[in-house]
């Protein structure tokens, strides 16, 4: 299958390396050229890895045959396009309108958004919203089993047996999960990382020994060292979204301390510095 993705960031660049590993062809797209080289150095050595260890028997240059990245997105040839740019709502609707008025039905759309519902994504495409769901990729994608699928109002059957095929095809499991801010994974784990903040914060514990604690505890990472993997930057954009849907529901509100990591670029080990230094 070809599959457009839109946004070549972390959870963009794991999405095309997945497909073309699975034997689909990738269109990976980014406005921004920094981001578009990162990616293609990504996945070059994420590929790399894989063929280096043994788990991925095909050549290098036979998976980036599968793979082109670019600045636009094509306009025939698609079958799928998964959407993974910053997590704001605005920009989303924006992006799937355009979707919808270019592509004809037959053309799936998905958005890999963590928290956005997504019939709020979807309401400036009135076209065909029946071909419209959510896609929720775990990061990083290339290991992670899970795929959370989202169906929205209007979103139809023939959408989820597409979407379970797709999720199939790319060796995950598809599970299917309410259309509500956060969808599942993300409004359990919210209160995982606000917790650990506010214990810092209070004085409770310092933050080494939250990670090591729950780590300890059969957790594969700490609240900390996931917020780091993740983007501190994206784990807020996450927590200010599921915050504001639930019409600020206390449970959800964001913590201080993120933004002021956010504001200085400690983003998490993508910047080099988060909760934690990186080399
Ligand atoms: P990121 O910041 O690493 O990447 C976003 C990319 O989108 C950037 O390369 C940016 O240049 C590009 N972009 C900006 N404006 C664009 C536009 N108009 N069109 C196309 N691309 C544009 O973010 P990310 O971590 O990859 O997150 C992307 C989406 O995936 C978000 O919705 C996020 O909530 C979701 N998500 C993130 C994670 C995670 O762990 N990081 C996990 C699951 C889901």
């Amino acid at each position: 299958m070809n599959i457009v993705i839109i946004g070549s960031g972390t959870m963009g660049a794991g999405i095309a390396q997945t497909a073309i590993q699975s034997g689909h062809r990738a269109i990976l797209t980014d406005p921004d050229s920094a981001s578009r080289q990162r990616a293609q150095e990504r996945i070059s050595s994420g590929l790399q890895r894989g063929i280096e260890r043994g788990r991925l028997p095909e050549s290098l240059d036979s998976y980036l045959d599968r793979l082109s990245i670019k600045d636009a997105i094509p306009n025939s040839d698609v079958n799928w396009v998964i959407e993974a740019a910053p997590e704001r709502s605005e920009l989303k609707q924006k992006i799937f309108h355009d979707l919808d008025e270019r592509y004809p039905s037959t053309v799936w759309l998905a958005s890999n958004t963590s928290s956005i519902a997504i019939s709020k994504l979807k309401v400036n495409a009135s076209r065909h919203p029946e071909r419209i769901g959510g896609l929720h990729f775990f990061n990083p994608v290339p290991r992670m089993a899970l795929v959370e699928i989202i169906r929205g109002m209007d979103t139809s059957d023939e959408y989820v047996t597409a979407a379970r095929k797709l999720v199939a095809s790319l060796g995950k499991t598809g599970i299917v999960v309410p259309d509500r801010p956060g969808f599942l994974v993300n409004r359990v784990a919210r209160p995982y990382y606000l917790e650990g903040l506010r214990m810092v914060d209070e004085g409770v514990a310092p933050m080494e020994t939250v990670d090591q604690v729950m780590e300890g505890a059969g957790f594969p990472m700490g609240p900390f060292r996931v917020m780091d993997l993740v983007g501190v930057d994206v784990n807020l954009s996450v927590t200010k979204s599921v915050y504001e849907q639930t019409y600020y529901d206390e449970r959800y509100r964001p913590h201080g301390w993120q933004e002021q990591l956010v504001e200085r670029g400690y983003w998490g080990r993508k910047s080099g510095r988060g909760f934690y230094r990186y080399e």
